[in-house]
């Protein structure tokens, strides 16, 4: 029962009042019926003192104190690392603002804390689902992940290490992003995670909440940032001095409480939003620099035919960095701007899916009045909210969009183009139900002045739907078959969007936006395509491992929690011990 509160608290469902309040009701009757249930009186015990009582006051505080004190926190350590900030404080004696720039120790989870702990209490998180006296199994899994991971980056310094150790080097990816924090602050969320999953190689579904995904790092707010990015390089800094020696020199651990192994752990991608990987790893390049990709020279960058340079750049790009150096770049293997990764929730959840089904719904509900019928443009959208409503109650999904509107795609003034609205997964779902919309449309055959663009439009959505299926049903390595129709698809999907793009240009509708993003979506598939041409790699990199699919359910979870703890200085440790 105990557990049951406990599993909803940490789910966000109840409160920590609620949970102390049930609690004490549910001890209440269960002495009636002369039942003492031990685990549930400690809980309910905070709800008996007299403020507890009528107003439900520090239930939070009572709470979090037990956790501590029973023992239910993960015993992992805690330590710090000294980097500069910047705080505004107000002058006792007019109230204005000063900043202060002041060394404080920052609380960090270092990785190798994070691998001493879990290892010892829960191994199989590290060993993709083996277990301790596995070790012929782990062993296997990490050296065919390294002997199939040597045709997507064979330059990676792993591959200097004795090929022995290969079998306990636990591949890794580093994950920056921004968060809202309190009073709509940025909050920096900086956390590692597990290529391969505890669920194993083959189980990439992401139903596993993600609090056991994500091991936080650390997090600062970004009004805390000292000048000329100085915090967050001190930051990343320990991070990397930490995965450096433990690549080098390796961390022994105590598998299981079994029997002490030396494991390796080596970073393979750096991940984030745009901003995060500018600011980390000191790019010259961004959405709003003359050079807009680190991956290639990008001189047209909106060219992504099979001539454009995200298709056809081959070899090492011009240096991206700037000249400063960053402290990700001392990490073994991260010097190569290929490691960092473009992830697809950015580049498509969030970016040109996003647009591409705002820009599609608005177009046919304004211009294109085929599939949505009604007299003006509102009552078309109704139309369409009705149509996908039900579709999800056919599918069994739930949305969190709850009307079509202009505005809700960001369409304020007329020349504005529209923007993907909603979560990441309601992009998902978008795509699907316009795809199921304009296949049934087609069928009906009728001749209209738009065959041409509802034909382009139905072509893009199918690529959309191949492309995003497969990879979402392979795990960390796919089939050759498969990539290739990722490859085919993934291409179709750029060269569709920019299609509809300029034929809506042509007709003078704004619609489809071109912007940086849509070069990053044929990188991706590229990078599926490389790896297609060596005849010998049966296996392929699957491109969702990079994803940060839960990540950004991590980051929001994250800063949620910190939104809701305020106590000043100690609100950093707070939030880490929790
Ligand atoms: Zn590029």
């Amino acid at each position: 029962m105990l557990d049951a509160f406990l599993e909803d608290i940490e789910e966000g469902a109840i409160t920590a009042k609620r949970a102390i309040h049930l609690a004490s009701r549910a001890s209440k009757r269960m002495r009636h019926l002369g039942v003492v249930d031990q685990n549930v009186e400690k809980l309910a015990r905070f709800g008996r003192s007299r403020t507890g009582k009528r107003r439900g006051s520090n239930a939070a505080r009572d709470l979090h104190r037990w956790i501590h004190r029973d023992k239910r926190l993960l015993p992992v350590e805690v330590s710090t690392t000294r980097v500069p900030i910047r705080l505004r404080k107000r002058t006792k004696t007019h109230g204005a603002k000063k900043v202060e720039h002041c060394w404080v120790d920052h609380p960090v989870v270092l990785f190798s804390s994070w691998l001493v702990t879990i290892m010892n209490l829960f191994p199989r998180y590290f060993l993709g689902g083996y277990g301790p006296g596995e070790i012929d199994k782990y062993r296997r899994m990490f050296e065919s992940f390294w002997s199939n991971y040597r045709n997507v980056d064979g330059q990676h310094e792993v591959y200097q290490k004795p090929l022995c150790d290969l079998g306990h080097c636990i591949p890794l990816a580093l994950h920056g992003d921004e968060g809202r924090g309190l009073a709509k602050t940025p909050l920096m969320v900086l956390s590692i995670q597990t290529i391969i999953p505890s669920t194993g190689e083959n189980d990439l579904s992401q139903a596993q909440h993600s609090y056991l995904t994500r091991l936080l790092y650390s997090l600062i707010p970004s009004s805390w940032y000292s000048q000329k990015e100085e915090t967050l390089d001190f930051l990343l800094g320990a991070l990397a001095t930490d995965l450096r020696e433990g690549f080098n020199s390796g961390i022994v651990v105590n598998v299981g409480g079994q029997q002490e192994v030396k494991f390796f752990p080596v970073i393979v991608a750096i991940k984030g939003d745009w901003p995060f990987v500018r600011k980390a790893c000191h790019l010259s390049s961004g959405y709003r620099s003359k050079r807009v990709c680190h991956l290639c020279p990008s001189e047209e960058w909106w060219d992504v035919s099979a001539n454009g340079q995200a298709r056809s750049w081959s070899g090492p790009s011009p240096c991206p960095f700037k000249q400063k150096w960053s402290p990700l770049r001392s990490i073994p293997g991260c010097d190569n701007p290929d490691r960092i990764q473009p992830d697809l929730l950015h580049v498509w959840n969030l970016g040109v899916g996003g647009d591409m089904c705002a820009s599609t719904i608005l177009m046919l509900s304004n211009k294109v009045r085929v599939i949505f019928q009604g007299r003006s443009l509102q009552a078309c959208l109704d139309d369409a909210y009705g149509k996908f409503h039900s579709w999800c109650v056919d599918n069994r999904s739930t949305t969190s969009i709850m009307s079509f509107e202009k505005t809700k795609f960001k369409v304020i003034q007329p020349n504005q183009f529209p923007r993907g609205c909603g979560k990441a997964y309601d992009t998902a779902l978008l795509c699907k139900w316009l795809h199921f919309e304009l296949e049934q449309h087609c069928l009906e055959s009728e001749a209209s002045e738009h065959q041409d663009l509802l034909q382009l439009l139905r072509w893009t959505f199918s690529a959309a739907d191949v492309f995003l299926r497969t990879i979402y049903n392979e795990g960390v390595w796919m089939p050759r078959a498969s990539a290739e129709a990722v490859v085919r698809a993934g291409f179709a999907l750029g060269e569709g969007y920019t299609a509809l793009a300029s034929l809506c240009a042509s007709r003078g509708w704004r619609y489809y936006r071109i912007r940086p993003k849509v070069h990053l979506l044929p990188h991706i598939v590229r990078d599926v395509e490389k790896q297609l041409g060596n005849p010998r790699a049966s296996w392929i990199a699957n491109p969702v491992i990079y994803a940060v699919w839960s990540d950004e359910d991590y980051i929001g979870r994250i800063s949620r929690l910190a939104r809701r703890i305020r106590a000043g200085g100690l609100q950093v440790v707070r939030r880490l011990g929790r």
